[in-house]
């Protein structure tokens, strides 16, 4: 009886160990969700590093430099 405990652990370990590590090898790994924004201009979301939007085609490179309009805005600082 002791030695069927025996066998039995040591196909445990010899059966399932490496076929835990066989899932995990094989699993596809979780793939970090692509960072999302909205379209500026029809608010689809489209990925963040897209140039061009794909449901209306608006170039979204001009929106990425929105510190120039800001620069001849008039200044908050100027509170006196
Ligand atoms: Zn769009």
């Amino acid at each position: 009886m002791i030695a069927f405990l025996i066998i039995a652990v040591v196909m445990y370990f010899f059966v399932v160990v490496p076929y835990a590590r066989f899932r995990a090898r094989f699993e596809p790994a979780p793939q970090p969700a692509p960072e999302m924004k909205d379209c500026p201009f029809c608010l689809s979301n489209i990925p963040a590093q897209a140039t061009r939007c794909a449901f209306c085609t608006s170039d979204l490179t001009a929106s990425k430099t929105p510190d120039l309009t800001n620069s001849n805005a008039p200044s908050v600082a100027r509170v006196s």
